[in-house]
């Protein structure tokens, strides 16, 4: 066995952990406040930190504030760590039972101290909630989480619970009623040990988890069109390229839809332009709901948008594009906006060869010819 003074082990992990909170704090001042669960994750290492200040101060300080502190303090600190997550992935804060737990286990801690001073069972109540923490942290960013960095964390934080179940566990066997703190068993040694290198891991994980979700979130809004949330022209473009590519693959029929909206500078002339903008926002919004999970809608710019259909040969194409129209015409009605319709071309592949250029000029000559037949009609190239 290595042999590690626990007491400068204990102190490095406090260091490490200010320098964690630290950094977490820097992230949550530069990252967006769409990033939730910074500010608990920051405060949960320097809380640890505190925490182990108050070990460092053992046999100098009064017992029970070196106690009582201290575990108070670690005890919050893994809390905290847990309900950043629970902020992080949307998951209601469960912070009520966890509290009830935490008084629970420090009045147990205060009672072996004071009452009947028992130290193997003061590690048992500490260790055990902290354990509990560790492994319910684990299995919901296991759950949650996606991608290696929350993998990651999930298995260190498992590991910890397991280390911290396996110190309760031998306590009773190994420790004396009244053995130091910082006594150099092995199983003490292992404990610190982890609990060093959990900590760093564990923080190492949070920052890769949150610039992953920032690159995520970028990545989503590059996509997609500021006013009415779609895919904007290079993703639909996109999407377009390699639907035909999949299409060369699988054999599958593909069509494309693409639809402008009528009469719509009358409607910005009418209204204004930001009914105008209002109404392309809905104008998305109700063709979104018309179409299927596997489709993709893009706007094409202005008032014109473009629709994706794979796997959909020409006869379910105009179906649908039948049902997008009248989708259009109903729905403007109703929600209190200027009424407003679409004319829409359709072009499809079933068989043979098409480049993306090509089907979007067919589609435009149709939508060009149902404009000129009168508008608010479906035709096909
Ligand atoms: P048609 O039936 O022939 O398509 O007639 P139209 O009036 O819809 O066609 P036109 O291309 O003449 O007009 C399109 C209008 O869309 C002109 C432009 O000011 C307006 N427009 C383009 N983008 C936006 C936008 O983001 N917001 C608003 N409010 N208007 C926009
Ligand atoms: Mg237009
Ligand atoms: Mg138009």
């Amino acid at each position: 066995m290595l042999n590690l003074d626990l007491r400068s082990m204990s102190a490095m992990t406090g260091m490490i952990n200010i320098a964690l909170g630290i950094i977490l704090l820097a992230f949550r001042r530069a990252y967006p406040a769409s990033i939730k669960g910074l500010l608990p994750w920051a405060l949960a290492p320097l809380l640890c930190a505190l925490s182990t200040a108050f070990y460092a101060m053992d046999g100098q300080w009064p017992a029970v504030l070196v106690a009582l502190g201290g575990n108070a303090l670690l005890l919050s600190g893994c809390a905290l760590f847990y309900f950043g997550s629970q902020r992080f992935y949307g998951v209601p804060c469960t912070w009520k039972c966890w509290l009830a737990l935490g008084i629970g286990c420090l009045a147990g801690i205060t009672w072996f101290l004071l009452v009947h001073p028992d130290y193997r069972i003061r590690v048992l109540l500490l260790t055990t909630v902290l354990a509990a923490i560790c492994l319910t942290h684990a299995r919901m960013t296991w759950q949650h989480g996606r991608g290696f960095a929350p993998r990651f964390m999930a298995v260190v934080l498992a590991f910890q619970g397991l280390v911290l179940m396996m110190r309760a566990a031998t306590t009773l066997f190994q420790d004396a009623v009244n053995t130091p703190r910082f006594s150099p068993s092995a199983i003490q040694t292992t404990y610190i040990a982890a609990y060093c290198f959990a900590s760093l891991f564990v923080c190492l994980g949070l920052l890769l988890t949150v610039s992953e979700r920032l690159r995520a979130e970028f990545e989503y809004l590059a996509q997609r069109d500021d006013l009415t949330g779609v895919l904007n022209r290079r993703a639909v473009l996109h999407a377009g390229s390699s639907e035909l590519k999949n299409r060369r693959g699988n054999g599958q029929p593909l069509s494309l839809l693409l639809m402008d909206i009528d009469h719509f500078k009358r409607i910005n002339d009418q209204h204004g332009h930001l009914v105008g903008d209002r109404v392309l926002a809905h104008f998305a919004q109700t063709v979104g709901r018309a179409l299927r999970y596997t489709d993709y809608l893009g706007r094409f710019g202005g008032e014109e948008f473009v629709v994706l259909l794979p796997h959909t040969g020409m006869e379910a194409a105009l179906a649908m594009a039948e049902r997008v129209r009248q989708a259009v015409e109903q729905q403007s009605a109703i929600a209190g906006q200027p009424a407003c319709t679409a004319s829409l071309g359709l072009a499809s592949i079933e068989a043979g060869e098409a480049t993306l250029d090509e089907l979007l000029a067919r589609a435009d000559s149709a939508l060009y010819r149902a404009k000129a037949d009168g508008r608010n009609r479906v035709e096909a190239g």
